[in-house]
């Protein structure tokens, strides 16, 4: 019988308060900050050195020198952040916007094709002995 009480309780809240959940993706929650979200990409920046490619654990992502192509699937993606943390370039970073939703394998792969050559990483000067 005492589990009752509070359990009717809060049936009865439920009923006068608005839900937690929205009606995505008709409806989208305003996100905090630090969400990690769509990974992001300044392509002109990529050296397409693959090293997120090879890093990525779900394999989302696909790098191609020859082509200037960085794609990633969404679908595929966990936003883990990996490949933020290990892009020598720093061009990938982490958006709070929603990705489109979709149940279709294809649609989910976005690719992103260089339009200008990028900055070679700087080596740091030799020090003088
Ligand atoms: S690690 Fe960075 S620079 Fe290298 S291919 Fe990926 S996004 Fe481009
Ligand atoms: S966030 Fe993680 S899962 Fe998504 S593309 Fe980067 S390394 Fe792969």
């Amino acid at each position: 019988m005492s589990l009752f009480v509070p359990m009717f309780k809060n049936l009865l809240s439920s009923l006068f308060k608005k839900p937690y959940t929205v009606r995505y993706p008709f409806e989208k929650k305003e996100l905090p900050r630090i969400h990690r979200g769509h990974i992001k990409i300044d392509i002109n920046a990529c050296i397409f050195c693959g090293i997120c490619q090879k890093r990525c654990p779900t394999y989302a992502l696909k790098v191609s020198k020859a082509d200037k192509l960085w794609s990633i699937d969404r679908l595929s993606c966990i936003t883990c952040n990996l490949c933020i943390d290990v892009c020598p370039k720093k061009c990938l970073s982490s958006g709070v916007e929603w990705s489109a939703s979709t149940s279709n394998k294809e649609e989910s792969i976005e690719n992103f094709y260089a339009t200008a050559t990028p900055t070679p990483i700087s080596k740091p000067a030799p020090t003088p002995e």
